[in-house]
């Protein structure tokens, strides 16, 4: 195999307060060579500060950054060799695109047939390639977003820093940016650190997301673990749709009211009160309990709402929670949901059964 350009990353024990304030909490991560690694969380949970850590511009009161073999918590930033791309884009206005994209060549010292054979792959591979004479005032939000792309990429960093890049753009535009980022990311060997609070882009475009609570890691997994197997009621409800339900967990039991569910994996907490956790299009309207495996629950349409690709049906439950039950609209679902004020049971598969601690 192909020695790899791309670097790992290794973050251990790295705090940063501001005052009473711990923006990053002890936070480690091993991050591996050419994987694409979210932080995601909520508005002031510590994502730009730890990108601005790997970057250089923020340092921490403890703890130590590794690229490879090498510290570099005293490596200035432009000796770090990271390519970075922004939320608010920061190109130069007085200049084209062109000068824009070379700027990271030119304070390289690199010669001009060069510098214009390697600004022409960095705009073509953003797909800009015949705009490199364009005023950047002459951009829509997109393609300045692509222009601050190419010039992060064209030095061609082992290492690519993005905060929210881009949550300016529209949902249409976002989106096929974010499946060309991911073409870069394949096309070119980086490790990328990106940063969203968007869960959905973090989920379509990672190796790996860690979600970030209040400076510390709240869970880091892949993009179906992460969703399917959230180890926190924070994680749960962060990501993806949830209605919380109150278990008790005694002698492996689990207990909703007076059943016992059934579970294809024990909770890994061994607390006394947990939290079910119901995705509403993992569960089913069933006609009656039947002879299968599922877990049922038994309650009463309490509202009904269509949403184009799907309906959501409410259900209260004998003990007055309300949970959430999604039917796609096909034409056979559709025909099927209950009507407001029906009995029903809802399914609920063992695999798909998760059980929580409550958040400390
Ligand atoms: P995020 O990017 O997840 O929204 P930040 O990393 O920007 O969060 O901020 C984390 C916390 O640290 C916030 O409470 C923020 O107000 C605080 N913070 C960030 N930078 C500074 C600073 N320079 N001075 C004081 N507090 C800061
Ligand atoms: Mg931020």
């Amino acid at each position: 195999m192909a020695e790899r350009r791309s670097l790992p990353i290794t973050i251990s024990g790295v705090t940063k307060t501001y005052g009473a304030l711990k923006a990053l909490d002890d936070v480690s991560i091993d991050i591996a060579s050419g994987e694409f690694l979210t932080l995601l969380g909520p508005s002031g949970s510590g994502k730009t500060t730890l990108l601005m850590v790997l970057a250089g511009f923020v340092r921490p009161d403890h703890g130590s950054v590794r690229f490879g073999d090498e510290e570099m918590i005293t490596t200035p930033p432009h000796r770090r060799g990271v390519g970075m791309v922004f939320q608010n884009y920061a190109l130069f206005p007085h200049m084209n695109v062109f000068a824009n994209v070379a700027y990271p060549l030119r304070l390289r010292g690199v010669a001009r047939p060069e510098m214009e054979e390697r600004v022409g792959k960095a705009l073509d591979l953003v797909q800009l390639g015949e705009l490199g004479h364009r005023g950047v005032h002459q951009l829509s939000g997109g393609q300045r977003q692509r222009v601050a792309l190419a010039r992060a990429i064209v030095f061609e960093p082992r290492i690519l820093l993005m905060d929210e890049p881009l949550s300016a753009l529209d949902k249409k535009l976002r989106e096929q940016m974010q499946i060309e980022i991911k073409h870069l990311h394949h096309q070119l060997d980086m490790t990328i650190v990106y940063v969203t609070h968007d869960q959905r882009e973090a989920l379509t475009m990672s190796d790996r997301v860690a979600v970030i609570d209040a400076g510390r890691f709240a869970q880091v997994d892949g993009p179906r673990r992460l969703y399917e197997r959230p180890r926190t009621r924070f994680v749960a409800d962060f990501i993806g749709e949830s209605s919380f339900l109150p278990v008790r967990v005694s002698e492996g039991a689990v207990r909703l009211g007076g059943d016992v569910l059934r579970l294809s994996e024990a909770p890994w907490s061994q607390a006394e009160r947990q939290i079910l956790v119901l995705r509403p299009e993992k569960l089913e309207i069933v006609p009656d309990r039947g002879a299968t495996d599922a877990n049922c629950l038994r309650g009463t349409v309490s509202d009904l709402i269509f949403q184009g690709e799907s309906v959501l049906v409410y259900v209260r439950l004998a003990g007055g929670e309300q949970i959430a039950v999604r039917s796609p609209s096909r034409r056979e679902t559709l025909a099927a949901v209950p009507e407001v004020g029906q009995p029903v049971h809802v399914a609920l598969d063992p695999e798909d059964a998760i059980v929580v601690p409550e958040d400390p």
